[in-house]
C-alpha cells in the first residue's frame, strides 16, 4: 500500500484540485483523505455521499457548576486567557477563550468546576463518484486540535485501505508547516509538492521540502500555473534540481481549471486536454513507488 500526501507550502497553488484529479485517476482502488481539515474543501470536487459521520472530541473546556458555584470570583480572577466572566453575577466560561488548562478546577474551593471533553468537530467515512472510500473531517468553529483530527483522519483511512485491501491512500495534506501537516507527513510513502511560480512560491516550497527532509521521505513536484512567470519557474526548476526532487509536470494556467471547479468537477470530467498529463503524473509516481520497493 501507498501513502501519497500532497502538500504546498502555502495555499491557493492548486493543491486540492490536483490531489481530486489523481484521486478520480486512482479510482476506486484508493482511500482518500482530506487532511486540510481547516478548510475542507475537496468533498466539492469529489462529491461524497456523508456516509457514516462520528463526532470528534479533542482537548478539555471548563465547566462551572452553578449551583455549587458560590460566586467568590476567584476562577475569573486567576484564568490568564480571560475566559471567565460574570455577567449579572453568574460566573461562566466562554468555549473559544477557555485554553483547556484545568487551572481554575483546581483553584475553585467550592469545586465547582470539572473539565469536560470538548467536541471539536466532525469526521466522516464516505463514498466518492469516483468509487473510492474518503475520510474527512470538519473542525467545529473556534475548535483546535487539528493536528490530533489529522491523525485521526489518517488512522482511519489506513484502517479502511488495509480492511478494503486498497493499494492507494491519497492524502490532501493542509498548506503551511504547523502541526496538522507534520501529522499528515507520518507513515507518508511519498510527497507530491505543488507549488507556483512566485517569489512566496518558492520560498514556501523550501521551507516545506526542509520539513519533509527530516522525515527522510522522497518527494515529486508539480509546478502549477508555470506559465505566469517563466523566470521563477526556472528558478523552481533549479532548485529541484539542487534538492534532487523529482519535477513530475508542469501545468500551464488556464480557465478550464476554473470551469471544472464552478461545475464541481475535477479538469479530467470536462472537456480539457489535462488527462495525459495527470496520466504522466500518475505513472512517474507509480514507477518511483515500484523502483523504491525494489
Ligand atoms: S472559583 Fe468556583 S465558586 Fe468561585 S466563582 Fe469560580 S466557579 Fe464559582
Ligand atoms: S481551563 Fe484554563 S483557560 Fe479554561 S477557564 Fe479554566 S483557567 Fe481559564
Amino acid at each position: 500500500m501507498n501513502e501519497i500526501v500532497i502538500l504546498s507550502g502555502k495555499g491557493g497553488t492548486g493543491k486540492t484540485s490536483i490531489t481530486a484529479t489523481l484521486a478520480m485517476l486512482a479510482g476506486s482502488d484508493a482511500v482518500i483523505a482530506d487532511c486540510d481539515v481547516d478548510a475542507a474543501n475537496m468533498h466539492l470536487l469529489l462529491k461524497p455521499d456523508f456516509g457514516k459521520g462520528h463526532d470528534f472530541y479533542s482537548g478539555e473546556l471548563a465547566v462551572i457548576n452553578q449551583d455549587q458555584c458560590t460566586r467568590c470570583g476567584i476562577c475569573e480572577e486567576k484564568c490568564r486567557f480571560h475566559a471567565i466572566s460574570s455577567p449579572g453575577g453568574q460566573f461562566q466560561v466562554n468555549p473559544i477563550d477557555c485554553e483547556g488548562c484545568g487551572y481554575c478546577e483546581k483553584v475553585c474551593p467550592a469545586h465547582a468546576i470539572t473539565m469536560q471533553e470538548r467536541f471539536s468537530g466532525n469526521l466522516y467515512i464516505s463514498q466518492t463518484k469516483a468509487g473510492s472510500f474518503m475520510v474527512h473531517a470538519r473542525l467545529d468553529i473556534g475548535a483546535e486540535n487539528s493536528g490530533k483530527l489529522v491523525a485521526r483522519v489518517k488512522n482511519e483511512a489506513k484502517s479502511l485501505a488495509v480492511a478494503e485491501k486498497k493499494q492507494w491512500i491519497i492524502v490532501d495534506g493542509s498548506p503551511g508547516i504547523g502541526c496538522p501537516v507534520i501529522s499528515s507527513l507520518s507513515g507518508a510513502t511519498y510527497v507530491i509538492l505543488v507549488t507556483e511560480p512566485t517569489m512566496s512560491g518558492l520560498h514556501d516550497l523550501k521551507r516545506i521540502y526542509a520539513v519533509i527532509k527530516k522525515f527522510r521521505i522522497k518527494a515529486g513536484c508539480i509546478i502549477n500555473k508555470y506559465d505566469l512567470n517563466a523566470n521563477k519557474t526556472n528558478e523552481i526548476k533549479r532548485f529541484l534540481d539542487e534538492a534532487e526532487i523529482l519535477h513530475l509536470a508542469d501545468i500551464p494556467y488556464d480557465i478550464l481549471f476554473t470551469q471544472a471547479m464552478v461545475e464541481g468537477k475535477t479538469i479530467i470530467e470536462i472537456q480539457s486536454p489535462y488527462k495525459p498529463v495527470f496520466q504522466q503524473i500518475w505513472s512517474k509516481l507509480s514507477e518511483q513507488l515500484n523502483h523504491k520497493k525494489q
